[in-house]
């Protein structure tokens, strides 16, 4: 693959913080970034050389956006295929729209995760109240009923127990077509971020632990407290699917661990990922610039990391803890330019180092 070497312009779509956080990291790499999406003075247009401020689906501003960037990557998945489909008549775009189908929709990317031989919670295609009274007697309660596409944080999401009224149920997917999962008593959550690049080389990071609060990531802890073999088994998985996907970018892949030491696929999102913030502090190549290089066709950086480490989002009014973050040594503060604190909302993250061969501790 050429390269697109420093001095170029990375298109970013998306203005959120993960844009933000990617454009700071492609500054530092020497590469100029416009940011594309819907919003005026956002999180990443606040932080880079240009933005453009439209809906995706707007043909003029997006053949303007695309000729005046060498590459494009994005920040969050929701982005319609379409968008990318036309975007990419004029410039590469990585990750490529067909792998977009397939993480957009949650029947197909559980579908082909288990094409491959890799588990995940039993499911069901529901499109109907009948589709939903069959699957949940088929999968049996409990189990968590979710809109195939546009979900996130939880939302789109009724947990199903024996009492559950599933006419009442169905009428609060509004019609959506949906998917019902069996409901997994796991252990605990992890997640591995893997890139790749055009070459085929891949570097994952290792698996961390995610807690959550409210459905909302609270904190990550790196590495995540489990056995070197189901680590192995955690990266192998993210690395197969990455390489299944023809990804060029960045995946992380969540996941279950059950009590019986099984590993099975939530979620996939192709892109930086929040449960990877702690990489800026604690590794040698930070996931914002690991996506910078796969998506520019540069060699992959070293995904290895110097220390352990929490990450704490700051949610809604938890960014008022800032003065006293930054009077731990071991603490660093990030903030998104988020002019208002609303409840649920993410403003901002604390990464917390410890030692090497101590143990990460919320
Ligand atoms: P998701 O939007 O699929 O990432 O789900 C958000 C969170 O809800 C997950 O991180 C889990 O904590 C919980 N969750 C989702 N699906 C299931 C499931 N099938 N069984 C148990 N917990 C789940």
């Amino acid at each position: 693959m050429t390269v697109i070497a420093p001095g170029a312009t990375v298109g970013i779509l998306g203005d959120g913080q993960l844009g933000r956080m990617m454009a700071l990291a492609a500054a530092e790499m020497g590469y100029f970034v416009h940011v594309f999406g819907p919003e005026a003075d956002s999180p990443a247009a606040q932080v880079s050389h240009r933005s453009t401020v439209a809906p995706y689906s707007d043909l003029a501003a997006l053949e303007a956006f695309a000729k005046s960037v060498d590459v494009v990557t994005l920040e969050f998945e929701n982005i319609p295929t379409e968008t990318l489909d036309y975007l990419a008549a004029f410039v590469p775009v990585r990750p490529h729209a067909r792998l977009l189908e397939v993480t957009q929709d949650r029947l197909l990317e559980k579908s082909f995760i288990n094409s491959l031989g890799i588990g995940t919670t039993t499911f069901a295609n529901v499109d109907s109240i009948d589709a939903l009274v069959g699957a949940v007697a088929r999968l049996s309660a409990p189990a968590v009923l979710k809109t195939r596409r546009f979900g996130y944080d939880g939302k789109g999401q009724v947990k199903i127990t024996g009492e559950s009224d599933l006419d009442a149920v169905w009428a609060e997917m509004k019609n959506a077509p949906s998917i019902l999962e069996g409901f997994v008593n796991f252990r605990m959550e992890i997640s591995v971020i893997v890139a790749r690049s055009a070459n085929g080389e891949t570097a994952a990071y290792v698996p961390v632990e995610n807690r959550h609060k409210n459905h909302i990531l609270d904190i990550t802890l790196a590495p995540a407290d489990i056995s070197a073999p189901l680590a192995e088994r955690a990266m192998e998985i993210a690395e197969k699917i990455a390489v299944k996907l023809d990804l060029v970018g960045l995946l992380a892949v969540e996941m279950f661990v059950t009590e019986d030491n099984q590993v099975l696929v939530n979620e996939l999102a192709p892109r930086p990922h929040n449960s990877g913030h702690w990489t800026i502090e604690a590794c040698a190549t930070s996931q914002f610039r690991q996506i910078i290089r796969a998506v520019c066709g540069l060699p992959l950086g070293d995904p290895a990391r110097h220390s352990n480490a929490v990450m704490r989002n700051l949610i809604g009014d938890d960014v008022e803890d800032w003065e006293a973050i930054l009077k731990d040594p071991a603490s660093s503060l990030h903030l998104y330019g988020k002019r208002e604190a609303r409840a649920g909302r993410k403003m901002g993250h604390v990464t917390k180092l410890f030692p090497l061969g101590t143990k990460p501790t919320a």
